[in-house]
Parts: C-alpha cells; structure tokens; sequence
C-alpha cells in the first residue's frame, strides 16, 4: 500500500546533521519505531512529501534544510526578560534563572512560546525562544515499515494506536 492520507505509517529512521556524515540527532532503530497518522499535520511538511507515494519495505533518504524543518534559526527570538518578571514573592531564585532551563510563556492572546534560558545578568535574562533544531538541516534514513488505514478512533483522536 501506497502512503496516502488518512493512514497510519511506521517508520524507523536515523535523523542526522545536514548529511549522512552529521552529527546523529536521533534515531528509532533499536528502539520503538515512529507511528504517525499521514496528512493531518502531525509532521513537517517537508518530512510527508517525501514520504508519500513510497510503500511498505521503502527505504528512504532525503534532505531538508533548516528553512523547510524547524526554521532558520532568528536572532529575533532570543530575547532579554527582565530579571523582576523571574521573582517569585519578591526574589528571584538562581534555579528559575539557571542556563539551559526551560520555560514557557504566555501572550496576551493565550499563545505559548518554549525557551532555554541562555544568560543571566543583574537585569536581565537572555531567553531563546527558537526551536531546539532551528537552523539545523535534517538528513534522514530510513524505511517504512507499515502503512494501514487509521481507524476511525485514531482520526477522532488525531494519533496512531499501537
Ligand atoms: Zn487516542
């Protein structure tokens, strides 16, 4: 069966840096594999069309650079809070503030945005609020293991059960 939407695909894949030479960033092998519902959006985008029409036992190989992943990484999106936004009855503590720990605001509008917090100063707090893989090309490997129709269940629920 070819990959269509509505379906159920399970993949395993090798996810590396820019090329078949990269840095590993993750796999499946070895563990449980990927299962994702094809065509709702589940996935980037990128990542489906390159998957659609290969079949059960395809093995796959395809680029996508940051700008069709995860973004480029912005500049815009590392942003200075001031220190005071991080107190918490007054005090601000060196674990709320602590690089590498991840946070996550609300707008106005109810939106929320993740961040690594980069540095800290007497101020302000340095907050990166691109996605972990911005700027990142991806280079995956892989094969396709199974495609079936998603149940009905899992199109209401919007994921695939095992
Ligand atoms: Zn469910």
């Amino acid at each position: 069966m070819a990959i269509a939407k509505n379906q159920v695909v399970v993949v395993d894949y090798k996810l590396q840096n820019g090329n078949g030479d990269g840095d590993l960033i993750e796999e499946t092998f070895g563990s449980d594999p990927l299962s994702f519902i094809f065509g709702i959006g589940q996935m980037i985008p990128a990542f489906e069309a390159n998957l659609e029409n290969t079949q059960e036992g395809d093995e796959f190989s395809f680029l996508i650079e940051a700008a069709n992943g995860y973004g480029l990484f912005e500049d815009e999106a590392v942003v200075q809070i001031p220190l005071q936004q991080f107190a918490q009855d007054g005090k601000v503590s060196e674990e709320s503030i602590q690089v590498g720990r991840q946070l996550t605001v609300q707008d106005q509008q109810g939106q929320t945005y993740h961040g690594v917090v980069q540095s800290a100063d007497s101020e302000n707090v340095t907050v990166d609020f691109n996605h972990p893989m911005a700027g990142t090309d991806l280079y995956f490997t892989g094969v396709v293991r199974t495609v079936r129709d998603a149940t009905e269940s899992e199109l209401d629920h919007g994921h695939a059960h095992e």
